[in-house]
């Protein structure tokens, strides 16, 4: 090695650890302790997977079948029932060969930047953004542009703001709603008038919807290919089981799109991972075929959780958090709180606000510099009903809240 390189390579040492899984690690590690941490952390939901997508799990690991090397595009009948549902939720009908099962959603984010994504091309990444964008995009060489939208617009931004933030270097567009971190969901007309915006300047769309089902108060959400199909040619959606299903574990997503990005995008794979593990596609096949009754109750439970954290959040004099109307999210404005003694400091920026909370009140929350500028916070609201509770009761405390 000449005294010229680096040991650990330039591209991978610029990785910035994920924000939210070290949060969850250092609440873990304090809980390990012995200390009561309430963790609003983490993305995941806290219920079981449901017992018929275990049962398919459990036979899958009977059936010899499973045991060897499948394509690595991912089992047909997955890629068949993934095209089906996508039709259904998502308004397009395309053939199963457009359909690439990928280890979670995160690797779908992952290879869909890999696969459009050259040196030096732009991406406009609409801020607050989930923690994994920025770094997925500049391990294809491409740069991140945040196009930032505040509270006040609902976290959401518009064609005027992209077409400000977009140049000829422009290669594509993230767009993700329901949105982590904020919650923020576009309306049908808001989805429309993005989706013509890009479809008019010719760049892709990477559209996740992750979070698809997990939709509350009734509000209305289509997708950017049911909105706009002259976006096909140009659109990737990104998918998966781990939100929806209690299936965080599991590891299986996928992305669908233009038939030579899928084929790009699985010859990506055929020497990353090649095919997904195939008990957990067949786990995957049960939830997405299987009954829907588990989904409905923990959407139920979610819905209730959220509109105690929101209104717990509010009674926080200093905190503003717009309603929330997608996943399990919220994302109050704390400027408010900036520059105030709290406890004895006095926290200038959401890290040292988060830093703060995790130390007096015990209570993790993820700080809005992972995902885009200072000022804010991420609370998960995928947490048992009792912890919720205290885990309010405890920032009101600290932060001076009315009860
Ligand atoms: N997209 C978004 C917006 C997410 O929040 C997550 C999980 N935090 C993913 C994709 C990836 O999910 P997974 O890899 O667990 O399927």
């Amino acid at each position: 090695m000449s005294p010229a390189q680096q040991r650990i390579s330039r591209r991978i040492g610029a990785i910035a650890e994920s924000a939210t899984l070290a949060v969850d690690a250092k609440a873990k590690s304090l809980k390990a302790q012995g200390r009561p941490v309430i963790g609003f952390g983490a993305g995941e939901p806290d219920f079981p997977t449901p017992q018929h997508i275990v049962d398919a799990a459990a036979e899958a690991l009977q059936d010899p079948r499973n045991f060897r090397y499948s394509p690595a595009a991912g089992l047909p009948e997955l890629r068949e029932a993934i095209a089906r549902v996508t039709a259904r939720d998502s308004g397009w009908e395309f053939d199963p060969s457009q359909v690439l099962v990928t280890n979670g959603g995160k690797q779908a984010v992952y290879q869909a930047f890999q696969t459009v994504v050259d040196d030096g091309d732009d991406v406009l990444l609409p801020a607050p953004y989930w923690t994994t964008y920025p770094e997925a995009i500049r391990l294809a060489g491409g740069n991140p542009v945040e196009v930032f939208a505040g509270a006040g617009n609902d976290y959401k931004v518009t064609p005027e703001q992209l077409e400000e933030a977009c140049t000829p270097a422009t290669k594509a567009l993230l767009f993700c709603s329901p949105s982590n971190p904020t919650g923020s969901v576009y309306t049908p007309e808001e989805t429309r008038a993005v989706g013509e915006w890009a479809a008019a300047k010719g760049i892709f769309v990477i559209s996740d919807e992750i979070y698809q089902h997990l939709l509350y108060d009734g509000v209305q959400s289509v997708s950017l290919a049911q909105a706009v199909p002259a976006l096909h040619e140009h659109l990737i959606l990104l998918n998966g089981v781990a939100k929806t299903y209690a299936m965080t574990g599991w590891r299986v997503g996928w992305l669908v799109g233009p038939p030579d990005v899928v084929k790009a995008a699985t010859n990506l794979q055929s020497h990353l991972s090649s095919n997904v593990n195939n008990v957990a596609q067949r786990a995957a096949l049960a939830a997405l075929t299987g009954p829907s009754e588990r989904v409905a109750q923990m959407r139920e439970a979610f819905d209730r959780r959220r509109n105690r954290m929101v209104e717990g959040l509010n009674a926080i004099d200093g905190v503003n958090c717009p309603v929330p109307t997608g996943a399990f999210y919220a994302y109050p404005d704390v400027t408010g709180l900036l520059g105030r003694e709290i406890a004895g400091t006095t926290p200038t920026t959401s890290a040292e606000l988060a830093e703060l909370i995790l130390e007096k009140a015990e209570v993790a929350v993820v700080p809005g510099e992972a995902f885009g500028p200072s000022g804010y916070l991420r609370l998960s609201y995928a947490l048992g009903d009792d912890d919720l509770a205290e885990g309010l009761s405890r920032l009101q405390d600290l932060l001076g809240g009315a009860r």
